[in-house]
């Protein structure tokens, strides 16, 4: 802060020290001064302000849809600024092995995955920083940028946007089940499940995702205690009879989970049966949450068209949202296949997408 004197100015009369007045002088990306015009000295405020910085692309995500996508615009010049969030690196970063991901034939670490992916949208030139989106004003018509606020106080202005914000897992929220996430519960079947080849182990939930990996579990696992809270499935007829029909799902409805058992690792379950309230421990290896997945959009509502559970709409094959210059990519718009390598691919595409949207609007 800093002052200043001006002798020229003359303000009208009124009483002696009165403000007569305020000036500002707003710079884009620079400090406001703030001018305080007094009857006796004139002097301005110099404040560091909330800066606002004009950028081509903003990648909203540090999964493997937000690092892919840095990768492909940084290479194509967009010059991509890409803010991690609270999660740096993603979901994978909350597991130990991933093994199929193409290009890695002995498996790869989840975190150190994340650190390749991310050291390969830097090489290229991507601004890889700390903070989350906390507010954005999408512009509707396509012609003013896209304003986005980060940590509730830095305001970047860009043209094309795009969102890698994930899904999260929803979880039964037992302090035994957080615990051993890693060591025998997971959120993902198709992830996971090859780790417990020829084992027996239990999934929790009546849907059709929960329906769909107990099947698929059932391929490789010897048995699987399929846990519904309900006396009958909200999964599909048909996923229903796909579960029937498999001889190793044992079925358990009015089930419930009070404990996953083991100090370091899953060894077993306790459940009781809400109608009879009997209890019961079964030795599993694998615990499967399947309840749900909740996509991280509610910075996002009432300005993107999204289905009824939140997940962003695309357009067609491409990764458009219904805001020209606003593309989604990765678990966000996708509760089909939910995987690293799909959530990659679709970051490949909103990169390229973008990149012609930018194109066109320079012709
Ligand atoms: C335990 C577990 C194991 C898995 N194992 C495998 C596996 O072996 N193989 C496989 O293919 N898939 C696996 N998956 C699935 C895989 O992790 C996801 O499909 C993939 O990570 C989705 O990538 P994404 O980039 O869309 O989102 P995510 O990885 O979910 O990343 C979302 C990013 O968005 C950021 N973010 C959210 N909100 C904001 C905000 N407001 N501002 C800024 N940033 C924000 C988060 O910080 C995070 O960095 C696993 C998932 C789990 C949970």
């Amino acid at each position: 802060m800093s002052g200043w004197q001006d002798s020229n100015l003359r303000p009208p009369r009124p009483k002696r020290g009165a403000i007569t007045g305020l000036r500002y002088t707003p710079k884009t990306g620079a400090n406001i001064k703030l001018f305080i015009l007094t009857t006796n000295t004139n002097f301005y405020i110099n404040f560091e302000t909330m800066s606002l910085e004009k950028i081509k692309t903003l990648i909203i995500g540090s999964g493997p849809a937000g690092y892919t996508a840095a990768i492909y615009a940084s290479r194509a010049d967009l010059k991509p600024v890409l803010y991690t969030g609270m999660e740096p690196g993603g979901q994978l970063t909350t597991t130990t092995d991933v093994d199929n991901f193409p290009g890695y034939p002995n498996g790869i670490d989840g975190p150190k995955m994340m650190e390749e992916l991310k050291a390969q949208a830097e090489r290229f030139g991507t601004d890889v920083r700390i903070g989350e989106a906390t507010k954005v004003k999408f512009s509707k018509n396509g012609n003013d940028l896209h304003e986005i606020t980060i940590d509730h106080d830095k305001v970047l202005q860009a043209e094309t946007v795009i969102i890698s914000t994930g899904a999260s897992a929803k979880y039964l929220g037992l302090e035994s089940e957080q615990r051993l996430i890693g060591g025998g519960v997971s959120a993902c079947a198709v992830c996971d499940g090859f780790f417990y080849k020829g084992q027996e182990v239990a999934i929790v939930g009546g849907g059709d995702t929960a329906a769909e990996e107990a099947t698929y579990l059932s391929n490789i696992c010897s048995k699987v205690t399929m846990l519904v809270r309900k006396g009958e499935m909200r999964a599909s007829k048909a996923m229903q009879h796909r579960v029937n029909s498999k001889a190793n799902i044992d079925l358990r409805y009015n089930t419930e989970v009070v404990e996953v058992l083991g100090d370091n690792v899953v060894e077993g379950l306790k459940i009781v049966n809400n109608k009879t309230q009997e209890i019961e421990d079964i030795n599993i290896t694998g615990f499967f949450v399947a309840i749900g997945h909740k996509p991280n959009t509610d910075l996002f509502q009432g300005q993107l068209d999204m289905d009824e559970t939140g997940y962003i709409k695309t357009n067609g094959k491409t990764t458009k949202t219904n805001i020209p210059g606003v593309f989604a990519s990765g678990d966000v718009q996708d509760k089909e296949y939910r995987q690293a390598v799909t959530a990659a691919g679709t970051g490949c595409m909103a990169a390229l997408d973008a990149e012609r949207y930018l194109a066109s609007r320079a012709d």
